[in-house]
């Protein structure tokens, strides 16, 4: 079965092609600027890769041309739509009805299309790449979503202590995002230790430009640090995280500021930058730490402080604690940080082999413990593509 994985940004198109029977992704590329001007970058396995600019007026386009190139006789691996099975979806938000992976039919697109509200700078975009590949291919449309994994929480995880009108008339509540992310490396985790999830109590911190840390108990998702909308937790890239809601309203009524500045300041200028008022990136904080920027060691210090503070607190919750895994961007890649959280955490049976994480190679799954770590500490390269492609062929093979 092959599947098409498109994660559609407001002017970007991500996709990865799939062979599902040999478990390999034959091309992947991405189309930028989408409704500037536009420009496609396309990679077949085993090819150089192939960039050029193209007139792409919106997602439509895009996936035309992603189609054409799917099929190009040089740069394609299929010769004709029928070799596309189903197309899979990121979808970054599912509101309160789409809580699992689902075929995308008229009513979810309607659905879809109520709830725009509550995730405006993700869902109109999958929206309209769902309905540009509707038009161009008879086949599944499967929608994954980021909130479905956090499904399965319990009321009091996700109702925030707000007049309860709210969530009842406006769906204000908890959501959780980054879902496909922690869902694949924690069933990557169990796998990795030969165990059942079932049998697990796994923390997972995806720590990326924007970053969450969710509890996994036997399986299921039970808190998670991100909330009604992807700005909640832990300090991120340019995200504040969780902040007193007084401050805001500070801002607001005292310091005179607009409702949209603010939005701006929470989303756009805080975090790692706003702090550092370097970059939002890690690497750059990193170098500025070492060149003895005092703000740029603040921040890294928050950072590690809120991690430890998640992991402490999911300890608790659920009684216990198995696993530690790290992933994404940062996660995946910076050996320090992981050695920063993991100090001073033996109290809770964390002990990490200094050596092994400071010498583990990028790219690869990596038991980074101390032998006789009571936790499993472990890097996992997150794979949210594969996932979607997973419940897309299986959600296709059952419509069939
Ligand atoms: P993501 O959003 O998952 O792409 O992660 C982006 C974050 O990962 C940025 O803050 C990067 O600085 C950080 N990152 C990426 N590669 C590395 C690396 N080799 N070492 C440290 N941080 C990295």
């Amino acid at each position: 079965m092959n599947i098409l994985v498109i994660n559609s940004g407001s002017s970007s198109l991500k996709y990865q092609f799939f062979d599902m029977d040999n478990n390999k992704v034959l091309a992947k590329g991405n189309c930028e600027r989408i409704g500037i001007d536009g420009v496609i970058t396309h990679k077949k396995d085993g090819k150089e890769d192939y960039k050029k600019e193209a007139d792409l007026k919106g997602h439509d386009e895009a996936i035309q041309l992603v189609l054409d190139l799917l099929m190009d006789k040089e740069y394609g691996v299929i010769s004709s739509l029928d070799e596309i099975d189903a197309v899979g979806h990121r979808i970054a938000h599912g509101g309160e009805k789409l809580r699992q992976s689902s075929i995308i039919g008229d009513e979810e697109l309607k659905y879809l299309e109520s709830i725009q509200m509550i995730a405006p700078l993700h869902v109109p975009p999958a929206i309209k790449g769902i309905v540009a590949c509707k038009k161009l291919m008879d086949v599944p449309q499967v929608g994954v979503f980021d909130t479905s994994f956090y499904s399965t929480m319990e009321d009091y995880a996700y109702i925030y202590p707000l007049p309860y009108d709210l969530y009842e008339k406006h769906q204000i509540r908890r959501y959780g995002f980054h879902g496909t992310s922690h869902r694949y490396v924690a069933s990557r985790a169990a796998k990795m230790l030969g165990k059942d999830m079932k049998d697990l109590k796994i923390v997972t911190c995806h720590l990326g430009n924007g970053s969450s840390i969710t509890a996994v108990n036997q399986g299921k998702a039970v808190d998670t640090s991100m909330g009604f909308m992807p700005n909640d937790g832990i300090l991120m890239g340019t995200r504040c995280g969780a902040v007193d809601p007084s401050v805001l309203m500070y801002l607001i009524n005292s310091l005179g500021m607009d409702p949209k500045e603010v939005e701006d300041i929470i989303n756009k200028k805080s975090g790692l930058l706003g702090v550092t008022g370097v970059s939002s990136d890690a690497r750059d904080v990193r170098e500025a730490a070492e060149n003895g920027d005092a703000r740029a060691r603040l921040a890294e210090k928050i950072l590690v402080h809120g991690i430890k503070k998640f992991i402490g607190s999911y300890a608790a919750e659920m009684n216990g604690l198995d696993v530690v895994v790290f992933t994404a961007g940062l996660g995946e890649n910076s050996a320090i940080l992981r050695e920063w959280v993991c100090t001073d955490m033996d109290f809770l049976g964390i002990q990490m082999d200094n050596d092994k994480n400071a010498n583990s190679p990028r790219g690869q799954e990596i038991d980074v413990s101390a032998a006789d770590s009571k936790v499993k500490v472990l890097v996992i390269p997150t794979n949210e593509e594969y996932m979607i492609a997973l419940d897309t062929a299986e959600l296709a093979a059952q419509d069939k």
